[in-house]
Parts: structure tokens; sequence; C-alpha cells
């Protein structure tokens, strides 16, 4: 079972751009996920092969067409189940919770806005699922799309060479990561903190839990409300 990712672009050659080096590159070698990507320019009709028109009711900028988009989404969603997302400033925040289900199913369709944005009534039409990588306009959807995937893959079952590596990352236990420290013991007059060195494993836990706590207190007093039950 690979994971499929269908991109539905402008600029297909911006793919799998970052994702085909280190372990993203090295499972994708490895088949443990596959890309494809779909100009949706192929679908226009006209001799200047259009895929945008000037948004209705006035205004700067172009609007990506209905009619040519759907006609792309159809050719590559047609009998599949996977979700179909839409990369928009104005869609849902991404959030690690819904990286892990899109992992845990058979892949995405990927649609990537330009411009000013997408017709609404293909959105309406093509039941897109819209999700925002953050508050910021981004030129295009594509390097949306990389990051989201990038979230994605790097949980795929073994893809990451050190399964645990991934357990105790911020967010995945609702906290912020603890500080990590690696040699030399001083570094320009600054020690890891010994209770690291000290072999005691259930005080490292502990010190690591308090860490992550005081940290997410700090920068992300919103991630502490909804904590199921604190371990
Ligand atoms: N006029 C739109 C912005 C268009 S930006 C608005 O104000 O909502 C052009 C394209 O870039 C969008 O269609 C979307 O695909 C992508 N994009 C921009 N910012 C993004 C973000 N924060 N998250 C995901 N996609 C984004």
């Amino acid at each position: 079972m690979t994971f499929r990712a269908t991109i539905l672009t402008l600029y297909p050659e911006m793919f799998p751009g970052h994702l085909g080096f280190s372990l993203a590159g090295k499972a994708l070698e490895r088949s443990q996920w596959s890309i494809e990507t779909v100009q949706i320019r192929d679908f226009a009709e006209d001799r200047h092969r259009t895929v945008d028109d000037t948004p209705a009711g006035g205004g700067a900028g172009m609007v990506l067409k209905p009619d040519i988009l759907a006609k792309a989404i159809d050719h590559v969603s047609g009998g599949d189940n996977r979700p179909r997302l839409l990369m928009s400033p104005r869609g849902k925040p991404l959030t690690q919770q819904r990286v892990r289900e899109l992992a845990s199913g058979d892949g995405v369709v990927i649609v990537c806005g330009r411009f000013e944005g997408v017709d609404q009534r293909v959105i309406d039409a093509r039941n897109l699922e819209e999700v925002s990588i953050g508050d910021y306009i981004l030129s295009g959807g594509e390097p949306a799309a990389l990051t989201l995937l990038d979230a994605v893959i790097r949980i795929l079952p073994g893809v990451m060479g050190n399964a645990l590596s991934g357990t105790h990352e911020s967010f995945e236990d609702g906290l912020l990561e603890h500080p990590q420290y690696t040699r030399p013991q001083v570094f320009e007059g600054r020690e890891i903190p010994p209770v690291l060195i000290s072999g005691n494993h259930a005080a490292i836990e502990k010190w690591r839990l308090e860490e992550a706590r005081k940290l997410t207190a700090e920068r992300r007093p919103d991630l502490l409300f909804d904590q199921p039950v604190a371990k």
C-alpha cells in the first residue's frame, strides 16, 4: 500500500522539489510513496490555453476558471476516494492531527491555486477541502502542497530511519518539544543541563516534561487548553 499524491498545478516542475532529497527522497526511490503531477493547462480548450479570467465584479488579478479545473480534477479522481484538498489561505489551518489522518489514508489529490485564487463554484461542486498552512499569503499553492506532503511523508511507516525519533516531537503530545543538546559538553561556556548526563532516565523524563510544559505555557498557551489528559 503506497501513499499516492496527485498534484494539480500550473508548475509541475516544482515537484517533487525538496521531497526528492533526504529521507523523503529515499522513500520515494523505494516507492514508499509516489507523486504524480497534472498540468492544469492541458485541460484548456482554446488556442491560447487559457486557465484564468478576470474576477467577476471587478478588481485586480485573475481567477482560475472552474470549467478547466473541474476537468483536470475529474481526470485524476474519478472513482477514487482520496481526499481532494485545495491549498488556500482561507482554509482550515493544517494541524499535526490532520497530517496523521492523511498519512493513514491512501493518498491525496491537491489543487494548487495561483493568482487571486479559484472560482468558488468548483470548490463547491468538487467538494474541495480548503487547507491553509498559516496566516500569510503565498504566491501559489505549490510550496504549501510541498509543506503538507513533507509533514505527511515523514510519518509514513518506514520513512524515518529511527521510528522512535518521531514520537516525542512538538505537537505529538499536545506540547512543544523540550530543548535538545548534544556534544560538546561545554559550548562557549554553556553546559548541557547536568540531569541529561546523569544517566537517571526517570529524572530525564521528568525534566523533559517540565521543560516542555514551561515552554508551551510561555510560547503557545493556546495549546494547553484542549489537552486531553496530561501525562
Ligand atoms: N486572493 C487570495 C490569495 C491568493 S494567493 C486570498 O486573499 O485569499 C494564491 C494561491 O496561493 C492560493 O490560491 C493558494 O493556493 C495559495 N496560498 C497562498 N497562501 C496560502 C496559505 N497560507 N496556505 C495555503 N495556500 C496558500
